[in-house]
C-alpha cells in the first residue's frame, strides 16, 4: 500500500506544480472569498448524474496514483464500499465524494479544487504534503495566523474552522441535509490527511468531530486503495448507481 500517495517521486510532474500553486494561494482571505462566491449555491441546479457527466473527462492533477477519469474513480470507490457490505448511504457517499470537482467546469483552476486540505488562519502543520511550499504563502507573514490556534479557539469545532478551499467543502454544502452526518463528514474532510492520517489539529476539534473522524478514517481506504488502472465497467454498473442516486437525491441539487 506504500505505493499510494508517493509524493517524493510523483509519476506526473503536475502533482508538485499543483501543490506549489495551492500552498502559495490558499490564504484565509482567498478561502473567505471563495465561500462568498460559491456557498450561496446559486450557480445552477443539476442532478447528481449531470454532475457526473461534467466530470467525465477530468483527470485530477494532484493525484499521484491514478490517471483514470473521475467517473472511474467514483465507481471504483463505491464498488469497494459495496463489496464490503456497508449501508447504502455509505456507498452513495463513496460514489459522489469527489463530485465537488465540478468546480473545474466552473472555471476554477485545479489548485483551488483538488489536493489535500488544511486549516487556514492558523499554523500550517509540517505533516501537510510539501510543507516547504508554504513559504510562498503570504499568511506565513501574518503572526496572528501562524500561532497554534491562530484566529480560532481551543476545541471550537471544525465547523468554525476555514479549510483550504476545494471540492470537499463545496460538495459538503451541496449535499447537506441529504446524508447522515457520518457521510457528510467523509465528504467534507476526506482530503484532510493531516488530521485523519497524522492526527494533527485535534485541538481545533470538538467531541463530535472526534467521533465523526472515525468515519472519515473508515472511508479513506476505499478512496485510496480502490484505485486500479483497470477501468470499471460503467455500462454494467450504471443501472445500480442510477437507482442508488435516485434514492438519496431524487431532486436536482443546487450548485
Ligand atoms: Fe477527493
Ligand atoms: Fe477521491
Amino acid at each position: 500500500m506504500s505505493e499510494f500517495r508517493n509524493y517524493e517521486d510523483p509519476a506526473r510532474p503536475s502533482v508538485k506544480e499543483l501543490y506549489r500553486l495551492n500552498h502559495r494561494h490558499q490564504t484565509l482571505d482567498f478561502v473567505r472569498g471563495k465561500k462568498q462566491e460559491y456557498l450561496s449555491l446559486d450557480r445552477k441546479e443539476m442532478g447528481v448524474w449531470e454532475a457526473l457527466e461534467l466530470l467525465e473527462s477530468l483527470v485530477d492533477d494532484s493525484d499521484p496514483d491514478t490517471e483514470l477519469s473521475q467517473v472511474a474513480h467514483a465507481l471504483q470507490t463505491a464498488e469497494a464500499i459495496r463489496a464490503a457490505a456497508h449501508p447504502r448511504w455509505f456507498i452513495v457517499t463513496g460514489f459522489i465524494h469527489d463530485f465537488g470537482k465540478v468546480l473545474c467546469s466552473f472555471g476554477e483552476p485545479q489548485w483551488a479544487v483538488v489536493g489535500d486540505t488544511f486549516p487556514v488562519g492558523c499554523a500550517f502543520s509540517r505533516n501537510i504534503v510539501y510543507p516547504e511550499l508554504f513559504a510562498e504563502n503570504p499568511d506565513t507573514r501574518v503572526p496572528e495566523y501562524q500561532s497554534r490556534l491562530g484566529i480560532y479557539e481551543e476545541g471550537c469545532g471544525l465547523d468554525q474552522v476555514h479549510m483550504s478551499w476545494g471540492h470537499d467543502e463545496y460538495l459538503y454544502h451541496v449535499a447537506r441535509d441529504r446524508l447522515p452526518d457520518e457521510g457528510l463528514a467523509m465528504i467534507r474532510y476526506h482530503s484532510f490527511y493531516a488530521a485523519h492520517r497524522e492526527g494533527d489539529y485535534r485541538y481545533l476539534m470538538n467531541d463530535r468531530d472526534r467521533e465523526l473522524f472515525e468515519s472519515v478514517r473508515a472511508f479513506n481506504p476505499y478512496d485510496l486503495y480502490s484505485k486500479s488502472s483497470n477501468p470499471p465497467d460503467r455500462t454494467a454498473l450504471e443501472p445500480y448507481y442510477r437507482e442508488l442516486v435516485e434514492e438519496f437525491f431524487p431532486e436536482p441539487l443546487r450548485w
